[in-house]
């Protein structure tokens, strides 16, 4: 039989500036709220060779991010700092493991139906900025390409949200045992997923 929709998860990092913006409440209850589980959360202050490990967990991310971040100047009008997808990883890559190593982070599993595509739908788009009205991203920071591009360093939009449901596989193996991931029920599943709602009336 298929993996149950209710059994989908994905890993949510608060990270530092997350963290430091005295954020952890408000994003959490985003998530707990449409109805997610959380069933793993630390604190941590990440390595650069962890940060590192978890962008290139995908071996594609390198040449895609580069590709995507190439067309992004394009799009503006403005010239790339070079065609070189993998040169502009590169710096991009720099700037991360600078950024989320500085300070503490909050790393989380969340489970539940569609868990990976809500993550990123409640996180919001890469550039606060241009994230949308009531994502995490689009409602708490003011972040721009324009600032992170002068001052040389990684955009700061608050928490990463898995982009797949075989990359948030691969993220919580980096982030988590499997011990600590602890399964358990939260009583509003039977009103999400329960089909028949006999449970409810004495
Ligand atoms: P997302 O976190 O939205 O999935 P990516 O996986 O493309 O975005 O990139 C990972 C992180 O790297 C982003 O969240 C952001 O902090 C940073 N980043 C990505 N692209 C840029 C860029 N062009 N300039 C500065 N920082 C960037
Ligand atoms: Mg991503």
């Amino acid at each position: 039989m298929e993996k149950h929709f209710s059994k989908e998860r994905t890993l949510i990092v608060i990270k530092p500036d997350g963290i430091q913006r005295g954020l952890v409440g408000e994003i959490i209850g985003r998530y707990e709220k449409i109805g997610l589980k959380m069933i793993a959360m630390k604190m941590l202050v990440p390595t650069p060779e962890h940060i590192e490990e978890h962008y290139t967990l995908d071996p594609e991310w390198r040449r895609v991010t580069g590709e995507k971040t190439i067309a992004s100047y394009k799009a503006k009008g403005e010239k790339p700092p070079t065609e070189n997808p993998l040169e502009v990883t590169e710096k991009l890559l720099k700037n991360l493991k600078k950024y989320i190593s500085s300070g503490p982070v909050l790393a989380m599993v969340w489970q539940g139906a569609h868990s990976v595509q809500l993550g990123r739908k409640l996180a919001g788009g890469t550039e606060p900025l241009t994230s949308d009205v009531g994502t995490i991203r689009g409602d708490y920071v003011l972040d721009s390409y324009a600032m992170s591009d002068t001052d040389n360093r990684s955009i700061r939009n608050l928490i990463h949200a898995s982009g797949s449901i075989d990359e948030a596989e691969m993220e919580i193996k980096h982030w988590f045992e499997k011990a600590e991931l602890i399964k358990h029920t939260i009583f509003q599943e039977k009103i999400l997923y329960d089909v028949n709602l006999d449970g409810i009336l004495e």
